[in-house]
């Protein structure tokens, strides 16, 4: 590339930005199809990255064809003819000087058939196979040639497809949008010296080799991401990811936010909770105190593994917003856990004459009251769902947002919260907990916007789970262990998981077990929660089961996270070998609460598959959630770990932060350095690749 132009295109401007339809031939039901796989701009197209590729650069002659391999070949036509038996079918014989090969055709129109006249030359692709007489190809795409054509000059690109959407047509789209490159469309924005020692092809480079990569090219790097053109895109867009949080924190920061000075009542609160907080939880309030204090709104991720006592840390930061004049809110995943975080907070804050409000999308009854309470002040602290951030919820004077259990909220949802406001300009402070550890290459990129603090201590007396793994065919003796354990007057959980994620059908598995369950432990008092139920029936339930009353509750993935019941020792986990690492080391953390020594089966069905044997392995081998996390990291990509696939906290298109994880390290010093270089080129990489997205940024 040569020096950075003038300035770079703003992005209405770029060819690139331009709709679909804008190309030739893209009508209204070809756009509709193109969007159904997430394609709208020629600048999707150009970043539609193919699955594979075909070598069809080579013209094999038919006595050198092999079977097994796709291949290219071209022959004469000797004999074709429509056999009725054994099934009706085409049978064409081509021939050139080196041999001979069938080509077969169960469906075929009468023009197709005419195509094969004898003597035409005929251009084959296809995968060879054995036959009943010497080699063949089963369909094959075939072409009559008029003249010598050459073969293709570059690799065939395969695309990710959809219904009535052909190869075809996306080569050719994806040619018109190449074509567009030459004419303005995505202008080189990273200056050359940014990109000096990391051996990446320029922007335009890349792109043409990723669509149209010459004879000879490393098809299999290309198809694998982990081409130098592949690794030029995917550092781009880490880049923009990284600038855009970067921008979203600064202006974040430029924000005032109350400054939660008093520390009076927290203090209190750690005098009268029912145990003393640990070292690491001293820690981390401490360091939450800190940022409270400032006139600027905190932005602070709190790590901890299940069980290492977020809720604490939470109340303490809570009660310093409270005793400061504020008032605070506390948003759950499910409404079971903003419930649950009510009582325990209510029974935590309201000794000290601070007022707990629940609010949830769910309660009808006392939900005006609520609403009421917040709007004019006299509720001090909020708990709720992401029911908390609908318009109707006003609140008088908020100055703290808790998020519990992050990675299910996207930071847009996140940024919704925040425009509560605190009152006139002011912002209120944010605190995100997630039990979810992250690797540290992977919060670079997906929190840079977050300070971070790790609660690395669970608090004494703790017993570490015992994971066994155990088939279905021995579900017997787990039952018969369940209940010796609640004769013992500990209590069970016993997990039903689904392969589709319907919670319908998880519902009626659950009822279903539940059923059997009681079947076979009459004297066990059996409870039931799954996500169908209405939500007072479900916190009825839950209720019963802290207050020990059930001896074992069935239940869905619903209380996958952040459930507490102490006395609960036993978590079976049905059909474990289709769940994925975070979500099996969040359901095992609802045991071992407690100091009774705990256990979690994993029930699975065999035949187990390669990766899920490997997952059942890692939880046997540790209860640790950072080395869980590595882990899963490795056996599934970053996506799942982060469940970005539901929040679209980072939605990656070309990037994999497992794959590129060293370019994961280079994007933070690139950020800095083209902030400080080329903030215009910095903007413009933002638009191109979080666009849309980066809106929040400029609240
Ligand atoms: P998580 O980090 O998973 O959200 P919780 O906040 O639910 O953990 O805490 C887990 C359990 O440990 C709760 O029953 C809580 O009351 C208890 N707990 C928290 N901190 C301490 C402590 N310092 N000492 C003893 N028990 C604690
Ligand atoms: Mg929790």
């Amino acid at each position: 590339m040569a020096a950075p132009g003038p300035s770079p295109t703003p992005a209405a401007a770029d060819p690139a930005a331009r709709p679909v339809t804008a190309l030739r031939g893209v009508g209204p039901q070809l756009a509709r199809r193109l969007e159904r796989i997430g394609v709208r701009t020629v600048a999707d197209l150009l970043l539609h990255r193919p699955l594979r590729y075909e070598d069809r650069t080579r013209l094999v002659p038919l006595g050198a064809l092999r079977a097994g391999a796709r291949a290219l070949a071209e022959g004469e036509v000797e004999l074709a003819e429509v056999r009725p038996r054994p099934r009706r079918q085409l049978l064409v014989r081509v021939s050139d000087r080196t041999g001979a090969l069938t080509l077969r055709f169960f469906h075929f129109s009468e023009a197709q058939r005419r195509l094969f006249r004898r003597g035409a030359r005929v251009r084959l692709w296809g995968e060879v196979r054995p036959g009943p007489a010497g080699l063949e190809m089963v369909h094959p795409e075939v072409r009559v040639l008029r003249g010598a054509e050459p073969p293709e000059a570059a690799l065939t690109p395969v695309y990710p497809a959809t219904e009535g959407l052909h190869q075809a047509v996306l080569r050719r789209l994806a040619g018109e949008a190449l074509a567009l490159l030459g004419r303005g469309a995505f202008p080189e924005l990273l200056p050359e010296r940014l990109l000096q020692g990391l051996g990446l092809p320029p922007l335009h480079e890349a792109l043409r080799l990723v669509h149209r990569p010459p004879a000879g090219a490393d098809a299999e790097a290309l198809a694998a991401g982990t081409h130098p053109a592949v690794r030029r895109l995917a550092l781009e867009e880490l880049l923009a990811h990284a600038l855009s949080l970067r921008r979203l924190r600064r202006t974040v920061r430029a924000a005032g936010a109350p400054a939660l000075a008093d520390g009076a009542l927290a203090g209190r609160l750690l005098e009268t909770l029912p145990f003393a907080p640990t070292g690491a939880q001293r820690r981390v309030i401490a360091e939450v105190a800190a940022d409270l204090a400032r006139p600027r709104p905190m932005l602070r991720l709190v790590q901890g593994d299940v069980g290492s006592g977020k809720t604490v840390v939470a109340a303490a930061a809570l009660c310093r917003a409270v005793g400061s004049g504020w008032q605070g809110a506390l948003m759950a995943p499910t409404e079971l856990l903003a419930e649950q975080h009510a009582r325990s907070l209510a029974g935590w804050l309201e000794p000290l004459g601070v007022r707990v409000v629940l609010l949830t999308g769910g309660r009808r009854r006392g939900r005006a009251a609520a609403l009421r309470a917040v709007a004019s002040g006299e509720a001090d602290v909020v708990v709720g769902t992401h029911a908390l951030f609908q318009e109707e919820v006003a609140f008088a004077r908020l100055g703290l947002v808790v998020i519990d259990e992050q990675h299910r909220f996207g930071v847009h949802q996140r940024l919704a919260l925040r425009e509560k406001g605190a009152g006139g300009r002011l912002r209120p402070h944010q605190l995100v907990m997630t039990a979810t550890p992250i690797p540290r290459t992977l919060a670079q990129v997906a929190y840079a916007d977050l300070d971070s603090s790790v609660l690395d201590e669970l608090p004494p007396g703790r017993q570490p789970v015992t994971t066994v793994a155990v088939p279905e065919s021995r579900r017997e003796e787990v039952v018969e262990r369940v209940r010796a354990v609640c004769r013992a007057g500990r209590q069970a959980y016993w997990v039903c998981t689904l392969v589709e994620p319907s919670e319908a059908l998880a519902a009626e598995a659950a009822e279903e077990t539940a059923a059997r369950l009681r079947e076979a432990l009459p004297d066990v008092a059996v409870g039931l929660v799954h996500g169908r139920m209405r939500p007072a029936e479900k916190a009825g339930v839950m209720r019963a089961f802290a207050r020990g009353e059930l001896g074992m509750l069935v239940a869905t993935t619903v209380i996958e996270v952040g459930v507490d019941v102490p006395n609960a020792t036993v978590m079976v986990i049905e059909n474990a070998e289709r769940l994925g690492l975070a979500q099996l080391h969040q359901l095992r953390g609802r045991v071992g609460r407690g100091r009774e020594a705990a256990s979690c089966v994993l029930l699975y069905r065999p035949p187990l598959s390669e990766t899920a044997r490997a997952r059942l392995q890692v939880l046997r081998e540790t209860t640790d959630g950072f080395e869980i996390a590595r882990r899963d990291l490795e056996l599934r990509g970053p996506g799942e770990l982060l469940g970005t696939r539901q929040t679209g906290l980072l939605d990656l298109r070309v990037a994999d932060l497992a794959r590129d994880r060293d370019l994961v390290a280079v994007v933070a010093r690139l950020a800095d350095r083209l902030l400080a270089e080329a903030p215009e080129a910095a903007a413009a990489l933002v638009a191109r690749w979080v666009g849309e997205r980066a809106r929040y940024a400029e609240v």
